[in-house]
């Protein structure tokens, strides 16, 4: 009876294997598709300046219509992106894409000069020795300075990057681009690391976040975090600011700058502009006399 239902449960696992394995070839051969069709879209979502409410910046965030299977996840696709290279290409796309967006944006007025664009960036594209002269290049045809550019690098990055992804940081911040380490604290990286790799800052991951204003152990670990960043010259960023609880806690840390669903979610660029633009046209004021 034992060995039956032992049987058995292997078969169940068996068939479900089988499901999981043709469910990310189905999703690998319809994303790779998306990429080449473009059927691929960016959300951006504000980050701000907490002490005036303004933003600062905003991150580009991908997100894919499946013509069947509807809207699907990042957390899901970019996965199947990495296992299978596409990700050079889908990573290639975000970059050109999110620039052409903020100049657009920055041409019509709707962001300061100093605005900038969060890009996320996997480890496998960093391992490309051509990553940073081409997007030397793709800042040239857009025409948006290095300085408004701020690549989001994993802590594996900085853990187990080679000498080839070590280089091609030191590249990209030889072009001026920032590098931000996101969701510090979630991946076994030390103070060292951060001293070592050419990286200008770093993203609170939300799990610390979520516990600011109840969790003593969550606005320590924060706290140490703005220390040390503050001592290596390091910008912060809080991801994942749900609550006006958080946030005040944040700023009473001296954490100046943050993102999240207080202020608003990743949304499609002209919602983006509509909730967000600095200057709104005003008809030209009449010379006083
Ligand atoms: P991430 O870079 O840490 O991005 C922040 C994620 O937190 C986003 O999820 C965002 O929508 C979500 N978020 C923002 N504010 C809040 C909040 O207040 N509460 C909660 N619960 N969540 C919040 P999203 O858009 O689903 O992206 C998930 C992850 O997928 C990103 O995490 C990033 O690692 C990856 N990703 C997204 N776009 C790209 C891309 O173009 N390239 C690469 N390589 N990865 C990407
Ligand atoms: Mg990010
Ligand atoms: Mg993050
Ligand atoms: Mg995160």
């Amino acid at each position: 009876r034992a060995k039956e239902s032992g049987r058995n449960r292997w078969t169940v696992f068996d068939a479900s294997m089988r499901d999981a394995v043709r469910e990310r070839v189905e999703i690998e051969v319809a994303l790779r598709a998306a990429v080449a069709q473009e059927q691929l879209s960016i959300a951006y979502q504000p980050i701000v300046a907490m002490d005036t409410g303004r933003p600062a910046g905003a991150e580009a965030l991908c997100r894919w219509q499946h013509p069947v299977r509807g809207w699907i996840g990042p957390n899901m696709f970019i996965a199947v992106a990495e296992d299978s290279n596409l990700i050079s290409a889908l990573g290639a796309w975000v970059l050109r894409e999110s620039l052409l967006q903020l100049a657009r944006w920055r041409a019509g007025g709707v962001v300061d000069d100093d605005f900038w664009m969060s890009v996320n960036v996997s480890p496998r594209q960093l391992g490309d020795p051509a990553f940073a002269e081409r997007l030397g290049r793709t800042l040239r045809q857009t025409g948006v300075p290095a300085a408004n550019l701020v690549l989001e690098i994993t802590e594996s990055v900085m853990v187990e990057g080679s000498d080839l992804t070590e280089r091609v940081l030191v590249e990209l911040r030889a072009l001026g681009v920032r590098i931000s380490v996101d969701d510090f604290g979630t991946g076994f990286s030390a103070l060292g690391y951060l001293r070592r790799h050419p990286v200008t800052g770093v993203k609170i991951d939300r799990s610390f976040v979520n516990g600011l204003g109840t969790s003593a152990e969550d606005e320590e670990i924060v706290r140490a975090v703005v220390a040390m960043s503050s001592a290596l010259h390091l910008a912060v960023v809080a991801e994942g600011v749900e609550t006006e609880a958080q946030r005040d806690v944040l700023l009473a840390l001296g954490v100046p700058l943050a993102q999240g669903w207080l202020w608003g979610r990743a949304v499609d660029p002209d919602a983006f502009a509509a909730a967000w633009a600095v200057r709104v046209a005003l008809p030209a004021a009449a010379p006083s006399d």
